[in-house]
């Protein structure tokens, strides 16, 4: 390719909303252009990295024996209304001219199990991995970053079918294998961690994560142990207790008008949020729960629901709470509280002393409250957000955090689909079982903006061998000049006859304009034909050190070869060393 022929608008000024280092230099660099909010146009170059992740990722799919298939990008209603994600607020809804229901597909379980659930009888025939890589809609309420969330993105999703649960465990290990080696050679080093299920709903699942300032996930990190998990999942290790040797004080009812958040309370009281117990009204089916923490924590509702062993709580409507504590929303407390409530607390609770609770009547709050002389507990564990400095609960470590943008996420479904849709096959005993399943998802177009987010400097991008828009630039500084022009030429033509995916940049531009170019654009090895030319060298530059050698133009071809073995050598060595799941062996 030659530079005066590639579309390549790049910009000087960017628009002040990207904030995310990749946005601004994806943007500058003509990589890509918003189209609306969370939709954008893949430019020539832009495409072309998403092609290289592309042809990465079949191929370690492919490497694991996964078959590709594509599904389709529209998705009848019917499949959502199956399993009940038909109302989720995240779907782009469509109606036909007959006014038939349908969505742009947001992951596609369902279609995958319909075709399984048709074409599928035997367990001759398991197990079985189907992949795809589409484009997929999701109406985000706040798309950000470019295309780290975008309403419209490119993305891996693989679906895997098998008869036991260890074959689900050897079908999981194979996709940890292929996601932990296709980041690796897009220059991504990701923590994986333990996340919450969400939306897709089963059992184990973990969640690549690209550390990184921008990232919008926090995840608790012990550097002892290795333990990481999102902050949603993360487990707060037991400590003994230590109890205060205060006096107990007196318990008193006090009025507190109009405070009713955290905020106003302690402020009101003038008593830190740690010495204020947080009192939240939850159901568990028909159980209404009060759970308690500290007054500066947050309630972990998965955490709740796992302690109640359900499978999920929801808050208390005003109603309930008015029957159970006598009072509005904002003064619930633990004292005298309606007796069917099961009041449950946090581990941190149990060594508080004389603290703040809601009074159980409007505009009142309790000060010195204590458990066993006040009111009871009927249970304490792990119900709260873990922060830094929490004990880890692997080890005697504390966990730390970092942020964290999610690139990938692997799941046992079990089956939690096979079942809802009635997919299944027989076994060998003659008997119809449900498939078990599991989902493999990797944000393609969301790598487009992760690499360069962890992979740039102060002039540019700097991709890694396997997605460089280019894997060599060759600039030609002065086009006038004889000597440069022949040299430029004939390397351009040698790397191009080698199978080397090369850009001639021979514009009519100023050296230092094409310097710039080339650095931000991020291709990992550079060739200069400059005034070195006239003595028979051009100048070889990697891109990632800025280290430079002088070369003979006869040399020029093989030397270039042998950096990009090199280069390629060194990110397949950084995909064999991850291949392993650490978590789970
Ligand atoms: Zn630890």
């Amino acid at each position: 390719m030659r530079a005066s022929q590639l579309f390549f608008p790049t910009l000087r000024e960017v628009p002040a909303e990207a904030e995310m280092i990749s946005h601004r230099l994806l943007l500058r660099g003509g990589f890509i252009r918003k189209v609306a909010a969370g939709i954008y146009d893949y430019l020539p170059l832009g495409y072309k990295v998403i092609k290289k992740i592309e042809k990465v990722v079949r191929e370690e799919m492919d490497a694991q024996g996964a078959q590709e298939i594509l599904m389709p990008a529209i998705v009848p209603a019917e499949l959502y209304q199956e399993t009940g994600r038909w109302n989720l607020d995240v779907l782009f809804r469509l109606k036909d001219r007959n006014d038939r229901d349908y969505s742009i597909g947001f992951t596609h379980e369902e279609v995958v199990t319909d075709i399984i659930r048709r074409d599928l009888r035997s367990y001759r025939q398991l197990p079985l991995n189907l992949y795809q890589i589409q484009s997929k809609g999701r109406d985000e309420a706040r798309p950000r970053g470019g295309t780290v969330r975008g309403r419209e993105f490119i993305m891996l999703d693989a679906y895997s079918f098998d008869r036991t649960w260890d074959d689900l465990d050897r079908a999981y290990d194979k996709m940890y294998a292929a996601f932990s080696r296709t980041f690796a050679r897009c220059g991504l080093a990701p923590l994986v961690v333990e996340a919450e299920s969400g939306a897709i709903g089963g059992k184990e699942n973990q969640e690549y994560m690209v550390v990184a300032d921008s990232g919008e996930d926090i995840i608790l990190v012990c550097e002892k142990c290795g333990y990481a998990a999102n902050a949603e999942k993360a487990e707060i290790g037991e400590r003994p207790v230590k109890k205060s040797d205060d006096e107990l004080q007196p318990l008193e009812l006090v009025d507190t008008p109009n405070a009713r958040t955290i905020e106003q309370v302690t402020s009101f009281l003038k008593r830190s949020p740690k010495k204020l117990v947080k009192t939240l009204i939850y159901k568990a089916g028909e159980q209404v729960v009060a759970a308690l923490v500290r007054g500066d924590r947050d309630l972990n509702e998965a955490k709740l629901a796992s302690m109640l062993g359900v499978k999920s709580v929801e808050m208390a409507d005003p109603e309930t709470i008015l029957r159970v504590t006598k009072a509005d929303v904002g003064f619930a407390g633990p004292v005298g509280l309606d007796k069917s409530v099961k009041i449950v607390a946090d581990r941190e609770v149990q060594g508080m002393m004389n603290f703040v609770v809601g009074g159980n009547k409007t505009d009142a709050h309790y000060i010195n409250a204590n458990i066993g002389r006040d009111f009871e507990v009927s249970e304490f564990g792990d119900l709260r957000v873990a922060s830094k400095g929490d004990p880890c609960a692997r080890c005697e470590n504390t966990l730390t955090t970092v942020r964290g943008m999610e690139v990938g996420h692997i799941f046992k479904l079990g089956t939690l689909y096979s079942e809802k849709m009635g997919a299944g096959f027989l076994d060998d005993d003659g008997q119809e079982k449900p498939f078990i399943m599991g989902c493999y998802g990797m944000g393609v177009s969301r790598m487009l903006a992760a690499i360069p987010e962890v992979n740039s400097d102060q002039d540019g991008m700097v991709w890694p061998i396997s997605v460089a828009p280019f894997e060599v630039v060759v600039i030609l500084l002065n086009p006038d000049d004889e000597a440069q022009c022949n040299a430029a030429t004939r390397l351009y033509e040698e790397l191009q006859q080698q199978g080397v995916d090369v850009l001639l940049d021979e514009r009519d531009e100023r050296p230092g304009v094409k310097f710039k170019d080339t650095d931000l654009m991020g291709a990992p090895i550079q060739v200069v034909a400059g005034r070195l030319a006239g003595e028979g060298k051009v100048e070889v530059r990697l891109r990632s050190t800025k280290s430079k050698e002088e070369i003979s133009i006869d040399d020029a071809t093989a030397h270039v070869l042998e950096l990009r073995r090199k280069l390629y050598q060194e990110s397949e060595d950084k995909a064999q060393a991850v291949a392993v799941n650490p978590q789970l062996h």
